[in-house]
């Protein structure tokens, strides 16, 4: 395909639409399945039939929340469903401050902003802190936003060896010592499950006079003894200066926030144009996430089942002889090698009422196609090992175990 031509633009859509096209013809599509239920987390309906979820972000199971409903509610009534206008503009509520200062508080930091989405915050935050001339370095395996991020701002983006923080030092060691620099990761990696080695990371940015900012969309609610995140769970206090997160995954909501100290927070609330030119979060959302930040900590053992559901899934995968590669988390990757069999392994586990999805190239590399499963607080330990069960039927046909 010569996409040089007049007509590439046809051309790349026709290579997508073909794709799809013929993965449907052969049952093999699993993409943008609407769901007419979502039970609580663990469960879900896809046209008529209960399924057992295993590909969600809702780690604490707070879907559904009575309390998060309930404030989602009072805040329809009093505000009703939208604000008209953009934070700078009309469309700051009382409502938007109050969760920012919930979210400085759980992440024991001085001050937050939040965003429409996680993606449009890591694009916003990115391209305002850096631009030409600047470095950032991202690891080889953040999440797409990140890189979007980077490479709207403009600045020499430079990848280092996923968790290698040695490859990090020397890069930094080869760069410009008179160039601002941004060392940017995620904290749990979105397609693996596994952890950042933070505290070398805080070192060798603290060597390099690098700013730091992580990610924390699959750590927030996961990691540390109250769900506070990658510093909590390594024992630091205050060390990662922009700490990102998104209201979309263990918060049942919408946007993302970044937090940090009050004079990034301000530079961020009147320099990065995706606060500045895009809508407020409607007040429902800004409710249910502030609410939700009060629920992880009024009920701490949701993070302890989180973790022992987690284990469960991970130890029973791998004793049944399946390769779940480096996750610590409630991300599992299930590697299956050739995108071929990680739909194969997705159509029986499907057939069998439990519902996973697979991740395919280019998402991933090419060899790397795995079933992304996730573990939840809702699932009970019997459910786990049912759709382990599943799981175990499925690769032993297909001959992956
Ligand atoms: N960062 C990471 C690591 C993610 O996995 C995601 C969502 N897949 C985002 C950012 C974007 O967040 P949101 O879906 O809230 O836009």
């Amino acid at each position: 395909m010569d996409l040089t031509k007049p007509d590439a633009i046809q051309h790349r859509i026709n290579a997508i639409v073909d794709r799809v096209e013929r993965l449907k013809e052969r049952g093999l599509y699993f993409y943008n399945m609407p769901a007419s239920e979502l039970r609580g987390g663990a469960r879900v309906v896809f046209n008529g039939r209960e399924m057992g979820m295993y590909a969600s972000y809702g780690y604490l199971g707070l879907l559904g929340h009575p309390r998060i409903n309930e404030a989602a509610l009072r805040a329809v009534e009093k505000y009703g469903t939208g604000t008209h206008g953009v934070r700078m503009l009309a469309g700051t509520l009382d409502l938007h401050c109050e969760l920012e200062a919930t979210i400085a508080a759980f992440k024991k930091t001085e001050s937050a902003v939040t965003y429409s989405s996680g993606y449009v915050t890591n694009l916003a935050t990115v391209s305002s802190l850096v631009g030409r001339h600047d470095y950032v370095f991202c690891d080889k395996l953040n999440h797409a936003s990140i890189v979007d991020g980077c490479l709207l701002s403009g600045a020499r983006f430079i990848r280092f060896r996923h968790n290698d923080v040695a490859h990090l030092d020397e890069l930094l060691m080869k760069a410009d010592p008179d160039v601002a620099r941004l060392v940017v990761v995620d904290a749990v990696f979105s397609m693996d499950g596994d952890v950042i080695n933070l505290p070398d990371l805080v070192r060798v940015c603290r060597e390099h006079n690098a700013w730091l900012m992580v990610d924390e969309a699959h750590s927030l609610g996961v990691l540390g003894e109250t769900g506070r995140g990658i510093e909590e769970h390594f024992g630091l206090g205050d060390v990662v200066d922009i700490k990102m997160g998104t209201l979309s995954k263990t918060i049942p909501s919408v946007g993302g926030y970044v937090a940090g100290k009050r004079d990034l927070v301000q530079f961020l609330k009147h320099a990065s144009r995706g606060f500045i030119f895009s809508a407020a979060l409607p007040p429902a959302q800004a409710a249910a996430a502030m609410e939700s930040f009060k629920v992880i900590l009024d009920e701490p053992g949701r993070v302890q089942t989180l973790r022992s559901n987690g284990r469960l899934f991970i130890d029973g995968l791998k004793a049944r002889g399946f390769d779940t590669m480096l996750t610590e988390t409630a991300i599992v990757p299930v590697l299956c090698g050739a995108d071929e069999v990680a739909f194969a392994m997705t159509q029986m586990a499907q057939k069998e009422d439990i519902f996973v999805l697979p991740v395919v190239s280019p998402a991933v590399p090419e060899g790397l196609a795995r079933l992304r499963a996730t573990v939840t607080a809702a699932h009970e330990p019997e459910d786990i090992e049912q759709a382990m069960d599943v799981i175990e039927r499925a690769g032993k046909a297909i001959g992956l175990i």
